[in-house]
């Protein structure tokens, strides 16, 4: 099997794909050869990304309540959850939470909104919040996740300052109606096409570990190959009770490992965001992630659970040799 990675390997230094086939025989991977595997993903990491992570922290700018049934999230209004409700945050809210990321040393801010869709008064706001921000801290990066948009909308937050919006596609496309009914996996592709038309750079990506299986992984990771989005968001399922999820079992750490890996294999010149159940799922085994593929993450805390503290995070990654 170390022969069979090192060609692969080989072939992705030499800017050569690797082809779906390739990708799920990685993935199929017993435990040996995984250690090989995450030191040739670290090695094609280093070689298309250097050595930086980008750190992004969020807010969940407005809580709960949401109309759409997405089977792992705390927010919808269908699901029991104790999280907190509120609505969209003022713009001098917004300003306060974006400084404090900034000083803590986030290289991005994004702002996060639970339902479908923005309404127009929320979209002043949030563009109010943008440009302010934009203007005091031209350094941080922005960005932003409020579900469905339009063009002029989409345009709109680009005038204002907005840097990035992230639309997760989620999952397989076979798979995503067993996760979510009120929307499909179409409507979400056609917002990614807007939100370029627009200008923006795009982050995309999805949750592993929610019942799909290795072929409908590496299927996903090429969907987003072929998406070309600027950032891809990996996250990893914490189950949250009271939602359809709340009994799942989470995936092993080394499983969620050789998931990053062979994703760095298909994606090697993307940026590979870790986002949400870092903490709950690879626990002692987070640093791996970040020499097996990974070159950014979420800090902080997440939307409605506990991330890592920015300073923890600062750390481990200067321990482990990066520039930040
Ligand atoms: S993921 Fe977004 S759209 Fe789906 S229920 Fe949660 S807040 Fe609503």
């Amino acid at each position: 099997m170390r022969k069979y990675i090192e060609e692969l390997s080989g072939k992705v230094l030499r800017k050569e794909p690797v082809s779906k086939e390739e990708a799920i025989r990685l993935l199929d991977l017993d435990k040996s050869g995984l250690f090989y595997l995450f030191a040739s993903a670290n090695n094609i990491r280093q070689y298309f990304r250097g050595n930086k992570v980008s750190l992004c922290a969020i807010t969940n700018a407005k809580s709960g309540n949401c109309s759409e049934d997405c089977k792992f999230c705390a927010q919808s209004a269908r699901h029991n959850t104790n999280i907190e409700i509120y609505p969209l945050l003022t713009p001098e809210e917004m300003f306060k939470r974006a400084k404090a990321a900034y000083q803590a040393g986030a290289h991005r801010f994004c702002f996060v909104t639970s339902g479908a869709k923005l309404s127009d008064a929320e979209l002043v706001n949030l563009c109010l919040g943008i440009s302010r921000i934009k203007k005091e801290f031209p350094l941080l990066k922005l960005d932003s996740s409020l579900g469905k948009i339009d063009l002029m909308r989409a345009k709109k937050l680009k005038d204002a300052g907005l840097d990035r919006y992230n639309h997760n596609i989620e999952t397989h496309p076979d798979f995503f109606s067993k996760i979510c009914t009120t929307h499909s996996f179409s409507d979400r592709l056609a917002t990614i096409e807007i939100l370029k038309k627009a200008g923006l750079e795009v982050c995309s990506g999805g949750i592993f570990g929610m019942g799909e299986t290795n072929q409908q992984r590496v299927e996903f990771a090429f969907i987003l190959k072929d998406l070309d989005v600027d950032s891809v968001a990996l996250n990893f399922l914490n189950p949250v009770s009271g939602t359809g999820l709340g009994k799942a079992a989470t995936l092993p750490a080394l499983e969620i490992l050789k998931i990053v890996a062979v994703l760095r294999f298909i994606l090697p010149e993307k940026e590979l965001r870790l986002c949400g159940g870092r903490q709950k799922n690879l626990r002692q085994l987070q640093a791996l992630a970040f020499v097996s593929g990974i070159d950014a993450a979420i800090t902080g805390d997440y939307l409605t659970t506990k991330g890592s503290p920015y300073q923890d995070d600062l750390e481990m990654l200067s321990d482990l040799g990066f520039s930040l």
